[in-house]
């Protein structure tokens, strides 16, 4: 894939960037080196002040930076600031709590006194060099969930950001750069995909996150397992969202229509299988569809618009073959099921409801990465758990219930990192986001997030 800016809502190409050479890659490497050997002494208090003044400029180029995500990427405008927006509120939660949750820990005296040690304490100590390789979806979030916790850990960052988002992954590197973080704790490495194996495999480099999709998951994770390097994976979602009979079915109808479109349906954490008990789905379907049906498909740029374009042209095609797979053995189409016709130029999906879905059609099993929602009917909530479950992720859930008794089964049984109840699936920088199967594994956001990428060292004291 070549480096390059191309707007997604007219298939226009903007820019292009020439790849680093063998020599950049090496003199950024060795940068990052050095910046390790001296970021990881700085204290926390040094680190929280630039963690601040990074997340103020960030703050004050709020819509610049959105205009260039929307304009690489194809995400409305009004979510690209609120993305940026909370990237800066990101920034200044790390900025505020990585001393407490890093803070040694003293295991109680009882339960070492066996040790010999006089005192123990464990300690998180910086991992080093991490290599961040990252997606176009959340061109800005994505990474800062990674690089606030880890340079505020004293770990430094190198970014291989995706290819189709060049320019907010330049942008990046001058924010920290502005804020003052030393030379070479934040890097940005213009390449693409084939470069990753060799950067990871250079010994000045500890470990590695990646999110994305699953075939680039394996591939960096099989590198980083050959040379024993930690990894953090966050890789694809197909959230089912569950509504019982005691929903309040205007909010989850709503809800539902969001928690689908967001970001132009290209989010891992959306809600893509609609799972409705019986008693409510003929209710829930004709409304949900309807509200989707209503959605203003149009340039990301306008304020008014709901859903924009999808990323790439290749990100249509897939989708496409995904429902017109589905439409081929029997699925109907509520709404949607095709490029809507006034929009000739760049890369416009319709937000899209199927039902009818059975387990021999791909997308019962497949990622659907834009605007396009199955609805399931079950009749009780063991068949509810089962479907849920009847995926190869794990990333997260959505439960409409207002039962207590209903809730706390589905908190034991659904196969996910998360369970959102009665509201949709969100990051936020307090609590762990993650997955399970094929989602991925480890932790980002909150105390879990920032641990992934410490050596957690023991002290024994004789
Ligand atoms: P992708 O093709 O896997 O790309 C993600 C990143 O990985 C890009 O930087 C890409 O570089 C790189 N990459 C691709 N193949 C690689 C390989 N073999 N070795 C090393 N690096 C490789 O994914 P995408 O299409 O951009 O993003 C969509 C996927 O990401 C969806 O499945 C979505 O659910 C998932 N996602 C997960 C989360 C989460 O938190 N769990 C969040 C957002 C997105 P190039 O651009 O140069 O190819």
């Amino acid at each position: 894939m070549p480096i390059a800016t191309v707007n997604p809502a007219t298939g226009e190409t903007l820019s292009t960037f020439d790849e680093l050479g063998a020599q950049e890659i090496e003199r950024r490497l060795a940068a990052a080196a050095t910046a390790f050997h001296h970021y990881r002494t700085t204290g926390f208090a040094v680190r929280a002040e630039l963690m601040n003044r990074a997340a103020g400029l960030l703050d004050a180029d709020q819509e610049t930076i959105a205009r260039t995500m929307t304009t690489e990427m194809g995400k409305p405008v009004a979510a690209a600031r609120a993305e940026a927006a909370k990237c800066a509120k990101a920034m200044r939660w790390y900025a505020a709590h990585a001393e407490r949750l890093l803070a040694d820990e003293t295991p109680p005296a009882d339960e070492t006194a066996d040790a010999g040690a006089v005192r123990a304490r464990v300690r998180y100590r910086p991992l080093g060099v991490v290599l961040a390789v990252m997606p176009w979806n959340f061109p800005l979030w994505q990474v800062v969930r990674f690089a606030a916790p880890a340079l505020m850990a004293g770990n430094v960052g190198l970014l291989k950001h995706a290819s189709n988002v060049p320019q907010t992954a330049l942008y990046l590197e001058d924010l920290f750069r502005r804020a003052g973080f030393p030379a070479g704790c934040f890097q940005t490495l213009l390449v693409g995909s084939r470069a990753v194996e060799g950067i990871l495999r250079d010994a000045r480099v500890a470990a590695a996150t990646l999110t994305g999709s699953e075939p680039a998951g394996r591939s960096v994770a099989a590198i980083a397992g050959d040379e024993i390097k930690k990894t953090v994976l966050e890789l694809g979602g197909s959230d089912p969202y569950i509504v019982m009979p005691s929903a309040d079915l205007e909010r989850a109808v709503r809800t539902a229509v969001t928690a689908r479109v967001q970001n132009n349906g290209q989010s891992c954490i959306a809600a893509k299988r609609f799972i409705v008990h019986a008693d409510v789905h003929e209710a829930f379907t004709e409304r949900f569809a309807s509200r989707m049906r209503a959605l203003t498909v149009g340039d990301p740029m306008e304020e008014t618009t709901d859903v924009g374009p999808l990323a790439s042209e290749r990100g249509r095609a897939d989708l496409e073959e995904l429902v017109d797979d589905a439409l081929r053995r029997g699925a109907t189409a509520l709404c949607g099921g095709a490029r809507p016709k006034d929009r000739p130029l760049g890369w416009f999906y319709e937000p899209t409801v199927l039902t009818g879905i059975t387990p021999d059609m791909r997308i019962h099993r497949e990622e659907t990465f834009g605007p396009v929602a199955t609805v399931y009917r079950v009749g009780g909530l063991g068949e509810a758990v089962e479907l849920a479950n009847d995926t190869p992720f794990g990333l997260s859930s959505n439960v409409w219930t207002r039962d207590p008794a209903e809730q706390e089964r589905f908190a034991r049984d659904i196969e996910a990192g998360g369970v959102f109840f009665n509201g949709m699936t969100a990051s936020h920088p307090a609590l762990p986001f993650g997955g399970v199967k094929r989602s991925g594994y480890g932790r980002e956001l909150s105390g879990h997030g920032i641990r992934e990428f410490c050596n957690v060292t023991t002290l024994w004291y004789g």
